[in-house]
């Protein structure tokens, strides 16, 4: 089970690559990851998908 995220290069939901989970400055977790496509950072709220 991969975590998604919306790469908006590829406009698309992709499965990140090499997903970390990060705080934004109001505390929300989100999920960090790259686009298997594009290589361009995806982010997701609500952190890693397990
Ligand atoms: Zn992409």
């Amino acid at each position: 089970m991969g975590t998604e995220g919306y790469c908006v290069k590829c406009k698309a939901k992709v499965e990140m690559l090499d997903p970390k989970e990060s705080k934004t400055k109001k505390g929300t977790k989100i999920a960090k990851g790259k686009c298997p496509n594009c290589s361009t950072t995806v982010c997701r709220m609500g952190g890693i998908q397990k």
